[in-house]
């Protein structure tokens, strides 16, 4: 270790930055924390819009879900969460359908009026039996919902999120959403689900504000700062902290159309738009995830997805095999590096939800000061992260 020994650096002032400058500074040590952007709270960043009063998520919709009770306190803790459904509905040749594909979905697209034993006795009549070790995303689909579904709702969304035939696509992408044979359309099924009331940028602040820690807006951090640390916690793109000198790792960027309507554009948060013919994904109406609040005016975004290029924002990893490769490539490195742990989405290169980010974030402090007590180097990843 170099530097005082209770110096630490946090990049990256979103979630896992924020938790684990917060859990260090509860233990004594002294937290810098950077962020090359103007602003906290990282992709989570919200905003109340001049205009309309609308709270915006102004890098695209984010929805706290979680079955992790501690984790479920821990953003309590720090702002109040009031009941939230996503509810999301999906456009596809004139008609609007409810997500994720549940029964009303089902017997709204096949015309018919199924209970439940029906319907699951004639999905699996369209399935494809033959798959019985689903890979890709579009075996997955093909296997559980057939063919009429998956060329509805699947196909056509995700060629234009991902920019790949979902041939190419692990099947892991699609088990993100479940298939129901019930009238529950909340997209979750996790216990605990919620919007933070003033919104993440207020809880972010919050986790931050802590006399332990000191906050570095608009100040990127470079590879050559590690040595002033005792220790740096890296949460910003893995191939970034290299300076990306063998090349880039994959990901998909979003660009979002603003647009603003007085009263209610389309009546719920997110519409989707199943085919590929219409060139955005989907539609986010901002108000309506804060039900709890009135507005007149509203502020919409159309979402499109695209490769992201050297200056724009990363939102998800790709992570086909070309990068796989050069992720274990980067990887290899990191684990070379002392006194660096790299964590969170980027640090990772990996696709988070919120709730995850922020156990990994807990578990990486805790594990770091079991090391600094037993007098062991912490490692480039962090157990839940290797
Ligand atoms: N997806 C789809 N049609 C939809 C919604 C989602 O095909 O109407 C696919 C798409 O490939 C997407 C994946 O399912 O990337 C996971 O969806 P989720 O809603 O979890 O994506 P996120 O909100 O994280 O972008």
């Amino acid at each position: 270790m170099t530097g005082s020994p209770r110096r630490i650096a946090a990049v990256g002032a979103g979630l896992t930055g924020a938790v684990i400058a917060r859990e260090l500074a509860e233990a004594g040590f002294e937290v810098d924390v950077f962020d090359s952007r103007h602003h906290i709270a990282g992709n989570c960043y919200t905003e109340r819009d001049g205009e309309t009063g609308v709270m915006v998520h102004v890098y695209g919709p984010h929805i706290f879900h979680t079955d992790d009770e501690d984790v479920w306190n821990y953003v309590n803790r720090y702002e109040t969460f009031l009941p939230y459904k996503n509810r999301v509905k999906t456009t596809v040749g004139g008609q609007v359908y409810a997500l994720p594909v549940n029964l009303h979905t089902i017997n709204q697209f096949f015309g018919k009026a199924m209970r439940p034993a029906e319907a699951r006795a004639f999905i699996e009549s369209q399935a494809d039996t033959s798959i019985t070790d689903p890979q890709s995303f579009e075996e997955q689909a093909l296997r559980f919902v057939g063919r009429a579904l998956y060329e509805a709702f699947f196909e056509g969304y995700t060629r234009k999120q991902w920019g790949c035939a979902p041939s190419e696509l692990p099947a892991s992408i699609l088990k993100r959403l479940p298939v129901r044979f019930n009238y529950d359309d909340n997209y979750f099924f996790h216990r605990f689900q919620g919007m933070p009331e003033n919104g993440y940028t207020a809880m972010v602040e919050r986790i931050l504000d802590h006399p332990g820690i000191t906050l570095h807006l608009r100040t990127a951090f470079h590879r050559v700062q590690t040595r002033g640390y005792a220790h740096v916690f890296y949460s910003g793109p893995l191939d970034g902290y290299f300076d990306y000198e063998d090349g880039r790792l994959g990901y998909r960027t979003l660009d979002f159309e603003r647009f603003t309507f007085k009263g209610d554009y389309q009546g719920c948060a997110v519409m989707n738009y199943g085919e590929a013919s219409v060139p955005y994904t989907r539609i986010t109406e901002h108000k309506h995830f804060a039900p709890w609040e009135q507005h007149e005016g509203s502020i919409c975004y159309r979402e499109y997805a695209r490769a992201c290029e050297p200056g724009d924002t990363p939102y998800y990893p790709i992570r086909l095999v070309q990068e796989k490769a050069l992720l274990a490539h980067y990887a290899g490195k990191a684990r070379a590096e002392r006194g660096v742990t790299f964590s969170g989405r980027l640090g990772t290169y990996r696709y988070l939800d919120m709730d995850v980010t922020i156990r990994e974030a807990l578990d990486t402090a805790r594990q770091f000061m079991a090391a600094v007590a037993k007098g062991e180097a912490m490692p480039a990843f962090a157990v839940a992260a290797a």
